[in-house]
């Protein structure tokens, strides 16, 4: 993976030898994420988008709050999840005039917390503007809101859809005239909207497809709010490249239908922030995951290189996250770059299940016990979407370098 360099048989993150890193960390496995790696996709984001458009980070990406903090420098607002996360978030530093908060089964406790901390609730339900206008009187604040849309269209190509159709997000696109009445009778804090249409999407069209969509009919609800919209997130879905064959997205054209977008909205919503919420890819491919060779055996003719960590901390690579069909991750061997792959191996993890494979029949320089498997493109979905309890060993480490 090209955004990591090498120093002879050595993979290096943050300038560190990845054996020596091993050696800092204590134990394996552990995942390891690039500080330089996270400011340069903010970077180059910062140089594709327009000036005016807002950037987000999704922090269920990753949560570990050394990253979130550091995010929360570089990024213009923090999208939290759960009251959890908003607790994380705090912490970090984030604006609470510039969290969001979305999520399909909001408990009345974090509603109320959100309106206490002052963020803006993504709503998601009419139950949830019933309990929010209860809470703002009762603690005399307004509280912040957005009308998440359920849209009545797809992002085409996307890993995981998670809009159009009968959905458990957002509100039906079709039912929001009538939540907006209702906010109005309220008299809640109206801001806006937000669409959020799939994830894992490497195609630039698409993506813009459904941006353009997901605009046009925020300017037709508009219509029907209580008050003018001042922030209209146009969600993300931006996708990082896996699998062989796959193609980094274009941002250029992204960036240029994102210009278009924000001068339309200079006159239909004077004064409104547009924003995009990325979360894998801002964070996904500054992180590796490390695990060690503990055996290496081979079954009727095929080579295991049985390794300490797997599924229990990283159950996307293992390809139970929401793939159809289970595809390799990139996986080397992070103490033997300069070897070429001359095996063809599966790595597999401790569980006993067939389901814990980082690797399947994958060719990789010839490890030994001790070696140190690398898994790239793991810096989102990793630690927090894991079953760490599953089967009872050690939980996984984190840090960032
Ligand atoms: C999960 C999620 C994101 C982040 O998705 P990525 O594919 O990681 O960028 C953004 N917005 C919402 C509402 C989400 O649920």
């Amino acid at each position: 993976m090209d955004q990591f360099s090498t120093n002879g048989p050595q993979l290096l993150l943050g300038g560190f030898p990845l054996s020596q890193l091993a050696e800092r960390v204590g134990q394996t496995p552990f995942y390891a994420y690039d500080r330089n790696l996270l400011r340069s996709r903010v970077d180059e984001l910062r140089s594709a988008l327009p000036e005016n458009v807002k950037l987000h980070f999704a922090m269920k990406a990753n949560p570990m709050p050394a990253i979130v903090g550091f995010m929360a420098g570089l990024v213009d607002g923090i999208d939290v999840a759960s009251s959890g996360e908003l607790k994380i978030a705090l912490d970090a530093g984030a604006n609470p005039h510039e969290v969001s908060f979305a999520g399909p089964g909001k408990r009345d406790s974090e509603l109320r917390q959100a309106v206490a901390a002052g963020v803006l609730i993504n709503v998601e339900s009419f139950r949830e503007i019933d309990i929010l206008a209860t809470i703002s009187q009762e603690l005399e604040l307004p509280a912040r809101i957005a009308v998440r849309v359920n849209p009545d269209f797809e992002l085409k190509g996307s890993g995981m859809k998670m809009g159009g159709g009968p959905k458990q997000f957002g509100v039906d696109a079709e039912l929001v005239p009538e939540l907006l009445a209702k906010i109005g009778e309220y008299k809640l804090a109206f801001e806006g909207f937000h669409l959020f249409a799939g994830s894992q999407n490497l195609k630039a069209e698409s993506i813009c497809d459904a941006q353009q969509k997901s605009y046009d009919l925020a300017l037709a609800l508009s219509r029907h709010a209580p008050s003018p919209v001042s922030f209209l997130n146009l969600g993300g879905g931006f996708g990082i490249p896996y699998f062989p064959g796959e193609k980094r997205l274009d941002l250029t054209s992204i960036g240029q239908n994102l210009m278009l977008l924000s001068k339309r909205a200079s006159s239909d919503f004077p004064g409104a922030s547009l924003v995009i919420e990325l979360g894998r890819f801002l964070v996904g491919e500054a992180g590796i995951y490390v695990s060690r060779v503990i055996d290496r055996k081979v079954s009727r003719g095929q080579t295991f290189l049985v390794v300490d960590g797997g599924l229990n901390h990283h159950l996307s690579a293992s390809g139970n996250f929401g793939q159809v069909i289970r595809k390799n991750y990139p996986v080397t061997i992070g103490n033997r770059m300069n070897a070429s792959n001359n095996e063809i191996v599966s790595v597999v993890g401790p569980l006993c299940t067939p389901l814990d494979i980082l690797a399947d029949r994958m060719p990789l320089a010839v490890a030994e016990p001790g070696d140190l498997v690398v898994v790239f493109q793991s810096g989102a979905y990793g630690a927090s979407a894991s079953p760490q309890r599953f089967l009872g060993h050690p939980e996984v480490i984190e840090i960032l370098v």
